[in-house]
Parts: C-alpha cells; structure tokens; sequence
C-alpha cells in the first residue's frame, strides 16, 4: 500500500472512530447473530448487545472452542466457516489458548501490517531500497481433534502471507529458512545471509527484543563456522534442509575478504555496538520493546549502540488493533493508536473504586486513566477480555492512544511465556517437594527475570529455614527443586526452554536469613504501607530489591537439564 493511501485511509477511520466502531459492531452482528453463541440473547440489535452479552474469559467460551476443534462444523461462535486456529502463547492454564479465526480476520491483519509499513516508510526515506534483516521463526503446526490446524499467529502470518507482504521482498531471510522449523538451521541460514547483505541492510530487528538478543548471541557463538561459510562459500553440513540449502546455493559465494572483515569484528572481546560493526548502514532497530520486553531495553541499546528502536504495532491472537503512527518515538514513549475498523474495542476501568457492568466505548476512553481490552471481533470472541492492560496517552483524531502496561497477572516473562502467580506458586511447591526430603523449609521466596544473561532466566530468590543444624540441601538437591519448578511451569515455559532454548536453565539463589526482613523493611519504608499490610511480592523488579537480595546470596544453583515437553501438550 502506498504511503499517501495508507494515511488517508488512517485518517478516514480515525475521524469518524465512534461511527466506525458502531458499523465494525452491526457488522458483526449481522453476520454472526443466527450463531448458536449469540441466539441465546435474543438480540434485537446493536443496542441490545451491551445489556444482554455478557463479558467472559477464555475459560467461559471454552466449551464453545472446543466442540469447534473437535470438528462441530455447525455455526457455534461464528456464521463464516473456522478455517484454523491461533495457538496464543497467554496465560491460560497449562495449555495455551485456541482462537478460532476466519479469512476476514486474516485480512485484517495484513491490512494493519501494510498500514504499520506506510507509516515506517513515511518516515524512513528509501526503506524499501535498503534490506531488512529480521528474524523471522514459526512453531511447528498442530492439528486439533477435529483436523483443524492451529499455529501461532506468527506462523500462521508468515505461512500464509509473507509472500505477499509489502516489506517482504526487502528481506534477506529466505522464505524456506524462516518456514524451517528447525531453529538453528533457521537462525544459521537468516544470520548467513545477513552477513552477505550487511552493506545493504538498514534495519535489523525481529518480532520481539528477546528473539533479537538470541540472534545476536547465536552470533556470539556461531561466527567462527559461519565466517568460514562466507569465506569457503559452502554451506554448513548441520544445515541439511533440502529446501533451504536449494535456496542458499543461489546466495553463497566466497568471499574471503567479508570473512575477515566478518571475523575481526566477532573476534574483539566487547561486543558494544556490534550491530552497526556489522552491518553499518543500519539506520534503526526494528523489534518491540514495550510492555514485558521493556526489560531488554538496556542490552538492545547496548548491541545497537544506541540506535533508534521502532516498535510499530500491537497485536494479539485475538485482534490487531495497534498501530504506533510515531514509530521513532523514545520506547518509553510508545504509544498504539486503536483502528477502529479492527473489531469493536471496548474497555474495562482499572480504576479500584469502579463498581459499574458498563464498559466503556473506544472513543469515550479517558486520557491517563488505564483499562483492560475488551473485544469482540469477526471470528466469535465476543465481549472478550484479553488480558491486556493499558494507559490512555492521547488521541489521534478521535481514537485514543494507549501505552502497553502489561498483560493481566503476568510476573514473569522472557519470550512468548507468560507465567502467572499461580503457575509461579505450584513450580515453587512442586520443588518443596523434593525439598522435604531433607531437614529445611523455604521460609520466604520471591523472583525475577535476569536478563544480564542471553538467554534470560528465571531466578528464585529462597530464604531457608533449617530445621535442624545439618540439614541444608546438597547443591544436588537444590539443583533437582530448579528442575521440578520447570517440569511444572506451563507448555509454553518448558517450549521456550525445550525447543527454541530462547529461556535459560531456572537458578535459585538461596539468600541469608534475614533478607527477606529486610526486603521488607526497604518496601515499607518506600511505601506508605504498613508492616500489616506488607506482602512479600512474588516478583521483584525494582533495582534496589533486587540488589539487595543479589547481595545476599549465599548460594546458586541452576536447572541441571531442560523439562521435558511435547507437541502433544498443545492441544
Ligand atoms: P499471542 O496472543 O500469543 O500472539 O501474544 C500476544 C501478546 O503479546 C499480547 O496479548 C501482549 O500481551 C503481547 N504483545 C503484543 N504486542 C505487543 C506490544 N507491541 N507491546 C507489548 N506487548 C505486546
């Protein structure tokens, strides 16, 4: 789509947000009220759906989900036929959740996608003219019960259209490399060919921060076989999918002299800016860093050396809502202008003393006030919470700007996992488990997310109390209560750890008695809190808690081995 037609078509939606929204809903409506879902509310049009259609979780519209994928083809949700699933990689019990989709939905998104490119392009002069280095993975494909596939929404998008996506053939990944499903084979192939183009690439990014930090330590310790590969122009036996190394022998060629250059650079032991060594005429970072990936901020400055970071939409499983129309904005900046043609957006106050069942309508969304995303959309979610939560900065015409908080209840995350309290609890009591064979009691725990190491891992912070003089735990055994955390966190956990390695072994650091005493202290005292009230959070993240625990630590022991997790556990 070309930039002066994507804007106009931006401004024309965004203008006219409350009329939009009211034709995206009767739309809907019309096309989905003889569903089994919607008859039971004897609608009698769009006012009605407020007063009568309730607002759900996943675990409401299960059921409904569920005979879809067992292969009911009756009009249950949706009056269009279910073509497929997303796999979302939320928080959902152990399983991930199944979103039912439809080509309408699948248009949709690509629109979002073109117009996220006009923008980029509206403000990068001869972005198409310079090469994109993104790294681009998918998830192996699932069938449900009723033959139904289901695959992540990335997969899904890449799979079906990045053939014919505006930015896709600025590219250097193959398509056959980004469609492997064998991620070092992928990563090797993306990163060789990188290599070859770097004086053409101007942007580098991937999806999200963490996918980029792997790349960048699959460099770390990759480069001495893939220089040799520039050098000799062969392609590296490991790499043995017959579809790629059909493609890369249109691409190889030796070139000894990028080889040494390549290597010079990888050699040095200060890896700061390497992205611009590298590839020189990279003009900015392309990868989000709002929201969970905020905590990398810091490591992609590092890498990048400082270049400017673009994060230009927000997209869920269940729609694709967002688009950053200032995509060179700091990334504490952010913020995702709502289309208002996506799905009709409604929004549940964050505000404690809010007691009413209305939601609020996009357009009436107040600035600095924070809410939840509710949707209704074209594939049979509605009134839909997602989970995610945001804070109004602004309006763009008549549609609001929201800045990514976070996702509902999530503590702990490095890449698509999402681990919640209660996940977080059953790991930790899973290990007390093993713990109970020897003399000791975890009298306090917490954790984090350290991400000074590529992968970042989970860290548990354990105060022990010891039951009598000789019973602490053998490195052996704490290393075995790390193991049992991973077996029970959830499938997307032990995926992560298991076949993309994009989450580092878990560590527990067993701290001093005390600490957690005075973690305390530090919160009260920063709070206006009383002793009382306190709770030990289960998730520290400010600097100075983490610090002070980090400098109490008497012991660290990590995972010994990654949990174990099959395709199967999906569906
Ligand atoms: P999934 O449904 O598995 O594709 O995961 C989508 C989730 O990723 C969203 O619900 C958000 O929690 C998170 N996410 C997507 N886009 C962004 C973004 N631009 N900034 C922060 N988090 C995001």
């Amino acid at each position: 789509m070309d930039v002066a037609k994507a804007l106009q078509f931006i401004e024309q939606v965004t203008e006219n947000a409350d009329k939009v929204q009211q034709t995206t809903l009767a739309e809907i409506l019309s096309q989905n009220g003889g569903t089994e879902y919607l008859k039971r509310f004897n609608l009698d049009g769009p006012d009605a759906f407020k007063s009568k259609v309730p607002i759900v979780t996943y675990e409401d519209i299960q059921p409904f989900i569920r005979r879809i994928a067992d292969g009911d083809r009756s009009p249950i949700l949706c009056a269009q036929p279910i073509s497929d699933f997303i796999i979302s990689s939320g928080t959902s019990g152990a399983q991930g959740k199944l979103i039912p989709v439809n080509k309408q939905e699948q248009d949709i998104r690509v629109l979002q996608a073109s117009l996220a490119h006009a923008i980029l392009k509206q403000h990068v002069k001869g972005l198409d003219e310079g090469k994109s280095l993104r790294f681009m993975f998918i998830k192996p494909d699932r069938r449900t019960q009723g033959g139904l596939v289901a695959r992540s929404a990335i997969t899904r998008f890449f799979k079906n259209d990045i053939k014919n996506r505006a930015d896709a053939m600025t590219t250097t990944s193959p398509y056959e490399a980004v469609c492997c499903e064998d991620i070092f084979q992928s990563m090797y192939t993306q990163m060789l060919c990188g290599l070859y183009e770097r004086e053409h690439v101007l942007r580098v990014g991937a999806l999200f921060a963490s996918g980029l930090l792997r790349a960048i330590r699959f460099l770390q310790l990759n480069w001495q076989n893939l220089t040799h590969d520039v050098r000799t122009g062969m392609l590296n036996p490991r790499v043995d999918d017959q579809g790629i190394r059909g493609c890369m022998a249109r691409v190889l060629r030796p070139e000894p002299e990028l080889a040494d250059l390549l290597a010079r650079e990888c050699d040095k032991d200060k890896w700061e800016g390497i992205i611009t060594r590298i590839w020189p005429n990279t003009k900015f970072v392309d990868t989000i860093v709002t929201g969970s990936m905020s905590q990398y901020i810091p490591t992609v400055d590092y890498y990048s050396g400082g270049l400017p970071v673009t994060c230009t939409q927000y997209a869920s499983s269940e729609c694709s809502c967002g688009i950053n129309l200032d995509p060179f904005c700091h990334p504490s900046q952010v913020s995702y202008t709502f289309m208002p043609h996506t799905a009709y957006l409604e929004f549940l106050p964050q505000d404690p003393d809010w007691s009413g069942s209305e939601l609020v309508d996009l357009v009436n969304v107040e600035i600095g006030k924070e809410y939840e995303l509710v949707v209704t959309n074209y594939n049979g979610l509605y009134r839909y919470r997602l989970g995610d939560k945001f804070r109004v900065t602004g309006f763009h015409n008549s549609a609001p700007q929201f800045r990514f908080l976070a996702r509902r209840n999530v503590l702990l995350s490095i890449d698509t996992d999402k681990t919640d309290e209660t996940t977080l609890q059953g790991a930790v009591e899973s290990a007390y488990k093993v713990l109970n064979e020897s003399k000791t009691v975890v009298a306090d725990y917490t954790s984090y997310v350290d991400t000074t190491t590529i992968p970042s891992h989970y860290v548990i912070f354990w105060e022990l109390l010891l039951k009598d003089s000789d019973g602490w735990p053998s490195g052996e055994v704490v290393e075995q209560c790390c193991l049992a955390m991973e077996e029970a966190m959830d499938a997307e956990y032990r995926r992560c750890r298991l076949a993309d390695k994009s989450i580092g072994a878990l560590e527990i650091r067993i701290v001093e008695r005390g600490s957690f005493e005075e973690l305390m202290d530090y919160a009260v005292e920063k709070s206006s809190a009383a002793f009382s009230q306190y709770k030990t959070p289960k998730c520290v993240q400010l600097k100075p808690m983490v610090d002070l625990l980090n400098s109490r630590v008497v012991a660290a022991h990590f995972s010994p081995s990654p949990p174990h997790w099959t395709l199967e556990e999906r569906l």
